[in-house]
């Protein structure tokens, strides 16, 4: 019987110039599908207006084509898509698995500060489950399940076995945001599944995301790829690195030494010439992931 052939992916965010923490994402990415003789695409994830920088998403690709990660076909742009989110949230409004929220952020705020003052849970409390109290609609949610159903498992194959209750630490989440706008979680499963991406590997950032992402793909009968979380890049004061904390832009005329920090992020040790030229750079590094990961 023939395996499903692997299909995997990069799905940046146009907010910035590429830099080194989501170049060890790339990186990582490109790296698995490699070693698995994969397919490797690319996705710009240009769907949240307010974040979005004019320019950045041409700028990452060119920067990903001289590091030499090529995308194996033409780049998705999640804003040409936006008609299968509206039908994806279609399918979910007529299973009832969504309902309308006319909550503002400042309601929210104020029903959790009464109702968890000594807790730390910041789950939406269910305000507009059972109808929006004369509220104008302004988001949509998808609602999470009660009980033991709202616990979500997965192996995450670089940080082991993850739980998370759905119910008691994110509460129903939105898929269509109040500011018109699709929500990350909705349009990643879409776009993933349509794809049909089998392994996801990407920023540790987004562990907390996954248990939502599978549910969600329960709710549209979709199936779920395996997941791979690799750490983060943090700025000396632990946070993050992106724009906002500090990142600059990778030198496009030095994409060796960028890669081999990379990888020495990702705890690969290379062959010593593997920084000779990217060729052998990307020889060393998929056979030093494959050793670790498996092909
Ligand atoms: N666009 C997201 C980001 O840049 C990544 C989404 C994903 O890989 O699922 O953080």
């Amino acid at each position: 019987m023939s395996q499903p052939s692997y299909r995997g992916r990069f799905a940046p965010s146009p907010t910035g110039p590429l830099h080194i923490g989501s170049l060890v994402s790339a990186l990582a990415s490109w790296l698995d599908a490699r070693a698995h003789r994969g397919i490797w695409l690319v996705r710009i994830e240009d769907i949240d207006g307010p974040r979005t920088v004019p320019g950045a998403a041409d700028d990452i690709l060119a920067t990903l084509a001289r590091f030499g990660m090529h995308a194996d076909q033409p780049p998705v742009w999640q804003s040409a898509r936006i008609d299968r989110y509206r039908q994806a949230l279609a399918q979910l409004q007529a299973a009832a698995y969504v309902y309308p929220c006319g909550c503002t952020r400042k309601e929210i705020a104020d029903s959790l500060l009464h109702a968890h003052a000594r807790h730390t849970t910041l789950a939406y409390p269910g305000t507009c489950r059972h109808g929006l109290h004369g509220k104008p609609a302004r988001a949509w949610r998808l609602r999470v399940p009660d009980g033991d159903a709202a616990v979500i498992g997965f192996d995450d194959r670089w940080q082991g076995a993850q739980t998370q209750n759905l119910a008691t630490e994110v509460g129903d989440f939105v898929l269509r945001r109040a500011d018109d706008q699709w929500a990350y979680q909705l349009a990643v499963v879409v776009d993933d599944a349509d794809a049909d991406i089998t392994h996801i590997v990407r920023g540790a950032d987004l562990l907390d995301s996954t248990a939502r992402q599978i549910y969600l793909q329960r709710c549209l009968g979709v199936a779920s790829p395996s997941y791979l979380h690799v750490p983060v890049v943090t700025n000396g004061d632990g946070e993050k690195l992106s724009k906002q904390t500090g990142a600059t832009a990778l030198d496009v005329n030095r994409p060796l030494d960028a890669l081999c920090v990379a990888a020495g992020h990702l705890g690969l040790t290379l062959d010593s010439g593997a920084d000779a030229s990217l060729e052998r750079f990307y020889a060393a590094a998929t056979a030093a992931w494959a050793q670790r990961f498996g092909e």
